[in-house]
Order: C-alpha cells, then structure tokens, then sequence
C-alpha cells in the first residue's frame, strides 16, 4: 500500500491551497476528487458543447502581494487574469451602477447617482476603507493567520491601532451602523450593500456583522477579475502546478472511508488504497463525519460546525448559450440583477449573471457565448418532506431568474438559444457538498463569529478546510484556509 506524507480529499479550492503549500515545502502529496475536473464550485464543466462555469465566476486574491497572483507568479501558472473594467454592473428598478475597479471612480459614480448624499457618503465610504483595510490586510498576509497564536497575537497587539475603526461596529449589523450614520433610508446605498453583502458575507446588509459586511463592501477593488475561459482554468493550472512538484491528483476517484491506522490515517476510494500522516478533508464536516464512520472521536465540534451550515443556502442555477450576434458587449461581463429591491435578494428576485468574452470562442458551439446565472435557496423550503412541493419551489425560482433577467437584462434575454439548469441537488450530486448546502455559514451579527479562529482538527492529523471553516466563505478565504493548514503541517 502506497503512504504519503499528506493526503487531501477533494480538489475544490481548500483542498489545492493545502496541496500546494505542502508540494511546495517538499512533502508527497496526493488529492482524490470524485469529479473528473479541480475547483469544485469554482469550476468549469463541459456539456453539450458549452462550457459553463458551476458556480463561482468572479475571483479576488489577483492584486499585487495577494494570494493568487503569488501563486501565478512562483509557478508560472498558465492562466489568463482579466481586470475588467467595472467589475460588475448593479441593475436594479431604480439605477444603475457600473462597479469600476478603482475605488474613487466607483465613489464618484455613486455620489453622481440622483439625490445622493454626496458629502455623507464620501466621509462613509473613507471611514468603511479602514475597516477594509484592516481586515483585507489578514488576508493578503497570512503571517496574520490565525490569530491566536503567540506570533500572530503578538503581532496583532502591535497593530491594534488599525483596529481601532472597527470598535464602534463590533457586534452590530451593517444596516445599524448605516442607521447611525443617516445613510439608510438613501435607497440606493441600501440596495448597493444588500447586493454585496448577500454575494459575499451571504446575508442582507441588515443582518450581516458590520466589521466584515464593510469589509467585503471591498470585494470589487481587491485584485478582482475574470479567468479567461472560465474560473476552472486557475483550478486546472493550480492543479499541473501540484504535479509538478511531483504532488498527484487522482480524478474521479472518490474517497469512500477514512480511519486512524498505526502510521496515521489510512483511505479507501474508488481506484485505491493508501495511508497517510496526515489527511486534510476539503468537505463539509457533516460529509467527514460520515467518511469517518464509526471512528472513535470526539465529534461535538463537527457536529456544532454542521449545525451553523443549516442557516446557510443553496444555490438555483440557468446555464445558458447566448446568440453571440444579439450581444453588443464583446468583452466578459458580470452583473448583479435585482427584480424588486424591496424584497429579499434570494429566490430569482437577485441574479448573478457572468457572461463569456466573444475571444472565449472554446466555451460554446460557433456564434455563442455563455452565460452561468445563480441566486440563492432557502433550504429550509428545498428540502420540505413533500417532493412535488420541493420540485414546484425550485421551478418557481427558475421561473423568477427567467424573468428577472427578461426586465433587467432584455438584451442577454432575448439572445438565449440554450438553457439548462441546476439545483442544490445537482451541487449535492457533482460536489457532494451535503444536501448541496454552498457559500458558506452566512456572517450574521453576533459575537458567535469569533468561536472558530483556527483551523479545525477533529482528530489527531486531521484537518477541514474549506469555506464552511476558518476563515471563511469565498474562492481565496477558502485557500487561504488550506495554505494555513499546510504551513502548520510542514
Ligand atoms: C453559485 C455560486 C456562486 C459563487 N460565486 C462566487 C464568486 O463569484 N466568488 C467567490 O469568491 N466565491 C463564490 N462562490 C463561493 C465559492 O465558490 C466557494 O466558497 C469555494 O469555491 C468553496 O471551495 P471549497 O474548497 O470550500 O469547496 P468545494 O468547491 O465544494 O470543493 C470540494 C471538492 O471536494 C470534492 N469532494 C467532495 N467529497 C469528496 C470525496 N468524498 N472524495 C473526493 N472528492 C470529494 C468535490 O467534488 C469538490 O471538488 C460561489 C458559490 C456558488 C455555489
């Protein structure tokens, strides 16, 4: 039986931060996917000629010292960052907001929007810019992370200081703290970070802690962009860069049992058997404890961190084939659609909405271009016992994003000449995320955020990465998880 120093379960973006940072510090590494491609739900799968990007679309990590761009940097990475300019265009009944990646042009432009508060905002936004800065600096220097150990800490107290913007939002929600600042009843700023923050912290700007809800309101301007030919391309380069350094990558291979062994753990999966060191599993905790069986452990961590999933989402899905001759913008493009800013952005009432570059031409048959369009499900109504009732809740949501998208988007509407879609039961099928449960724990006020400030081990040499642990939802929180529990691992 062959043993390595470290084996991964699952190649989404937690499992080939891991991956990485172990083969580069020397150690012998494999990952097993179930699926035949890397990246998980930032990936790119091929079906009918198209080539549809499964979830996630828009990456951040790219800007100069950030994570990502060291990685294309170290290793040469053969992929194609695009900084488009805006990154997203917002589209709701009331306005319109092209997202430019330069910060002061996006301020100017919101401040030029009809009945601003055009002073009120400006000082807003450059108080919110320190929190951001305070808080992105974690994550561009992961020296930072996690914060509870002696180094860390101690470097933390030095900077205490920069932290000094955030007291006054600590255990508040955005929406409170725009309240006390005035600027909430100013709908578009109130749209603007509902948008933002259910893309990102997963929740509206009313219920989202305000620390990282005005952190994340940076999401635009921090190395932001589009993967030519699809977001799995940066999972497939990552990927040849593991094998380089003699890492291996086993596809459509799933791990089907993990148990303690004498030299640490050993693995069954679909085409193998081997032991390990040590394993890091890229899955949800509910989904370990099931690889893990009847293994004796102390199980009340996995089993609390299992129990925060439940108040995230699912994710409703149109993948569809553009009439390339009907679309005027040639470059890749994102949009945040918003039907009724009025009612909650779940449910087809809030589309995301990225669309290919006609230069993109392998991604769809001659003449097309792609478009991959999500929104959130309540999972609370998915999973109701009544099957015919699940299934008429799912098409409902395909029914608004179609129509959303008709009002906001006519244009990209009227060109469909492909459409497929996909449920939180698809992502459980192709992910096996359990129950399909994607994005994360939603960041919701309240001080529980602050329990899990390191990475997890439910047992001795094992570890969970990924975007349901520390630190947290998104592509790069997801890999800088991974990169943090390799370094403790080397
Ligand atoms: C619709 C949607 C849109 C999103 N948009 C964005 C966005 O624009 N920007 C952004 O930053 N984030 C976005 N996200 C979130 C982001 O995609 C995720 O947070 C991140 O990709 C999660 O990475 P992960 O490593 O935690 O998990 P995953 O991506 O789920 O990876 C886990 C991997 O493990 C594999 N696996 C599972 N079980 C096994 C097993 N037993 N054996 C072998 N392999 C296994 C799976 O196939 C998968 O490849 C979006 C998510 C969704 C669903």
């Amino acid at each position: 039986m062959k043993h390595f120093d470290a084996a991964i379960i699952g190649a989404g973006f937690g499992g080939l931060g891991a991956a990485l940072t172990l083969a580069e510090g020397g150690a012998n590494v494999v990952v097993f996917e179930t699926l035949v491609y890397p990246g998980g739900c930032a990936s790119t799968f091929s079906r009918q000629g198209y080539r549809f990007e499964s979830g996630a679309t828009l990456f951040s990590g790219f800007g100069q010292g950030q994570l990502f761009r060291r990685w294309i940097d170290d290793h040469d990475l053969d992929v194609q960052f695009q900084p488009i300019d805006p990154v997203v265009t917002l589209r709701s009944q009331e306005f319109e907001l092209p997202i430019s990646r330069h910060r002061e042009q996006f301020i100017d432009q919101f401040c030029a929007l009809p009945q601003a508060p055009a002073d009120d905002l400006r000082t807003f936004f450059s108080w919110q810019k320190k929190v951001a800065d305070a808080l992105w600096e974690l994550f561009d220097d992961e020296t930072l992370l996690p914060p509870l150990n002696p180094t860390t800490l101690s470097r933390h107290l030095l900077r205490s200081p920069r932290y000094l913007p955030l007291l006054p939002t600590l255990g508040r929600s955005l929406g409170q703290v725009l309240r006390r600042r005035q600027l909430w009843d100013y709908r578009p700023l109130r749209t603007y970070v509902d948008a933002v923050c259910q893309i990102t912290v997963q929740t509206s700007a009313d219920e989202a802690e305000a620390p990282f809800a005005l952190a994340a309101m940076d999401y635009f301007f921090r190395g932001t962009g589009h993967i030519r030919h699809g977001i799995g391309e940066f999972a497939r380069a990552v990927t040849d860069a593991i094998e380089a350094l003699a890492g291996t990558v086993s596809f459509a291979d799933p791990v089907f049992a993990a148990r303690p062994h004498p030299k640490g753990w050993h693995l069954e999966t679909r085409r193998h058997q081997i032991t390990c060191d040590n394993l890091v599993a890229n899955v949800l905790p509910t989904d370990l404890m099931i690889l893990l069986g009847d293994t004796d452990f102390d199980r009340r961590h996995l089993l609390e961190l299992s129990n925060d999933i439940k108040s995230g989402w699912g994710a409703a899905m149109l993948y569809l084939g553009l009439d390339a001759r009907q679309l005027e913008d040639p470059k890749a493009s994102h949009l945040e659609l918003i039907d009724r800013a009025d009612q909650k952005l779940i449910e087809g009432n809030h589309l995301f909405c990225s669309i290919s570059g006609a230069d993109e031409t392998w991604r769809a048959p001659e003449g097309q271009r792609v478009a991959t369009i999500s929104t959130h499900v309540d999972m609370n109504k998915m999973w109701q016992d009544d099957q015919e009732k699940r299934a008429a809740y799912i098409d409902a949501i395909h029914d608004r994003m179609r129509q959303t998208l008709a009002r906001r988007a006519p244009t990209i509407h009227e060109a469909i000449c492909f459409e497929m879609t996909a449920s939180p039961r698809t992502f459980q099928r192709f992910t096996k995320r359990h129950r399909g449960f994607v994005g994360g724990v939603p960041r919701r006020v309240g001080l529980h955020n602050y329990r899990h400030l390191r990475p997890v081990s439910p047992a001795p040499n094992l570890y969970l990465v990924g975007d349901t642990v520390f630190p947290g939802q998104s592509i790069l929180a997801a890999a800088l998880g991974g990169v943090k529990v390799a370094q403790m691992l080397l």
